[in-house]
């Protein structure tokens, strides 16, 4: 658990580093602590190392964490970053913050229904598959814009960006061109009106590139918690 806080302060420092390349202040980036595989002790170092921010990617999996970790809840966000089926909303829609992998109008209209009135509204990311793989799940670029439409108008929830996944790339030069193809579609969006301020992107392995090209949300995982099973 010691290598959990040193960790962080090795990716909080190339996250500095970045944000003094880009220009850009250390705080308009946030880092979001992926801790999909890792029980809730992991979560517990890094908290204590002062995170507040951790993404999940299988619902279940969440559930039990954030049930295990109750007594810090005040004190979490906890953001899903996976695929999420219909059938999952309701509880998604009551235990979460944000869910970045909104892939289609159906799901981002059930979690507004299903929001509870007594908790703010859940921030969404529309997930892109930005880099054009058939495997991977996102909405198609040319699709993006008609949905952002849609999702800002519903009313428990708030339509804050974009997020992806890009294939991964060997280079600095490389790994920026998707993250920059995402910046230019979210530019678009706001220049049609819609207020959105997040770019959900850059992983472990290229959370760098990310930041040059705009990132506000950097989601790591093995570079805090270490290798996955
Ligand atoms: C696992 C995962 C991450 C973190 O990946 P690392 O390479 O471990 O940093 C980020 N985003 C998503 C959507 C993931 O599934």
């Amino acid at each position: 658990m010691a290598t959990i806080s040193s960790n962080i302060q090795q990716v909080r420092a190339r996250i500095a580093q970045a944000c003094d390349s880009a220009r850009r202040p250390v705080q308009s980036v946030t880092l979001l602590c992926v801790s999909k595989t890792f029980g809730p002790d992991a979560v517990r170092a890094a908290h204590a190392a002062g995170e507040r921010c951790f993404g999940e990617n299988y619902v279940q999996e969440a559930l039990d964490k954030i049930a295990a970790l109750a007594d810090l809840r005040e004190s979490i966000e906890w953001h899903l970053i996976g695929p999420l089926q219909s059938n999952k909303t309701r509880v998604v829609a009551e235990q979460f913050d944000w869910v970045h992998s909104v892939d289609r109008l159906k799901i981002a209209q059930r979690l507004s229904e299903q929001r509870p009135a007594h908790l703010p509204p859940l921030q969404l990311c529309l997930q892109v598959n930005i880099s054009g793989e058939a495997s991977k799940s996102g909405l198609a670029p040319a699709e993006v814009s008609a949905v952002a439409q849609a999702v800002a108008a519903l009313p428990r929830v708030v339509l804050r960006g974009l997020m992806a996944i890009p294939e991964p790339a060997g280079d600095q030069q490389a790994q920026r061109v998707p993250h920059r193809a995402l910046r230019e579609l979210l530019e678009q969006l706001r220049a049609q009106g819609l207020p959105l301020d997040t770019l959900s992107m850059g992983m472990s392995a290229d959370l760098d590139a990310a930041i040059l090209e705009g990132a506000s949300i950097v989601r790591v995982g093995s570079a805090i918690f270490g290798a996955r099973g």
